[in-house]
């Protein structure tokens, strides 16, 4: 079933794959291994096989039955392009969202090195209502996995960032073609500490829709999420496809050649 969402850029979140495996320094206290091992202990039929990537097919159904536009957050218990999720199964995926533009789906991975080699392999329709983001937590994930690069080369109309868990300062970023910049701090027990000057860096020198989440902490309801003395809640507005220079396959992995951690077979 899809669950109300306590994540404050969503409305709904919607699992037809539980399960992931760490892949870089964002995912050290991943919030979805321990809710799933949480749901395991209790039985819960879905989380039976606790965090091992999992499939759901019935869960393929649920957003035809929301009639109501949602925004809904895609895997918030997995990543849909983790290499063990089949490539056919992706396609199921993508065909419910193209079919389903009442809704927005909010697509969030850490691995969109895999979606620019599926290009080149099967068929995708990005159609409006797909919203693709990736994580950039701290410099790692531009250097081993060039995931702002990814991104952008996707077919995607509106693109995202999710900054968070916020790590470090991210000095100077070229995000154009970058629609909306999610950021936020680590929550929890072992939070790793936020600084206000990493965030606004982030803020100030892009020209992108800005939400600040929280600033996180083992307290994050203390912590609140105002920044400058206030929220900051934008959306990405609606906008022409952006036109990223046209780049071939041959091209993108030589750009790659370097990156050890995130090249792409
Ligand atoms: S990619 Fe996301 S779901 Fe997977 S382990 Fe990392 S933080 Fe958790």
């Amino acid at each position: 079933m899809a669950q109300n969402t306590k994540i404050e850029w969503t409305d709904t979140t919607w699992n037809p794959i539980t399960g992931c495996t760490k892949i870089s320094d964002g995912c050290t206290n991943c919030y979805a291994t321990k809710m799933a091992n949480r749901l395991y202990k209790m039985g819960n039929a879905k989380y039976a096989n606790n965090f091992t990537v999992t499939l759901h097919v019935d869960a393929l159904k649920e957003p035809y039955k929301w009639k109501k536009p949602r925004r809904i957050f895609v895997c918030s218990m997995s990543d849909l392009f983790h290499e063990d999720v089949p490539d056919g199964f992706i396609q199921m995926v993508f065909a419910v969202m193209n079919e389903n533009p009442q809704h927005t789906f909010q697509v969030l991975t850490k691995r969109p090195n895999r979606i620019i080699r599926l290009s080149t392999q099967i068929k995708l329709t990005w159609s409006d209502n797909i919203w693709l983001g990736t994580t950039v937590e701290n410099m790692g994930a531009i250097i081993f996995y060039d995931r702002i690069t990814m991104l952008k080369h996707t077919l995607a109309k509106t693109k995202f960032i999710s900054f968070e868990p916020l790590l470090q300062d991210m000095g100077k970023l070229d995000l154009s073609g970058i629609d909306w910049a999610i950021v936020g701090g680590e929550s929890g027990t072992n939070a790793r500490p936020i600084q206000e000057d990493w965030v606004l860096n982030i803020k100030n020198d892009q020209n992108v829709a800005f939400y600040f989440k929280q600033w996180g902490g083992r307290n994050k309801k203390k912590a609140g999420r105002l920044l400058m003395g206030r929220t900051w809640d934008d959306m990405p507005t609606k906008r022409e496809r952006y036109e990223y220079s046209t780049i071939t396959w041959s091209e993108l992995e030589s750009m790659l050649k370097n990156h050890v951690l995130g090249g792409l077979q």
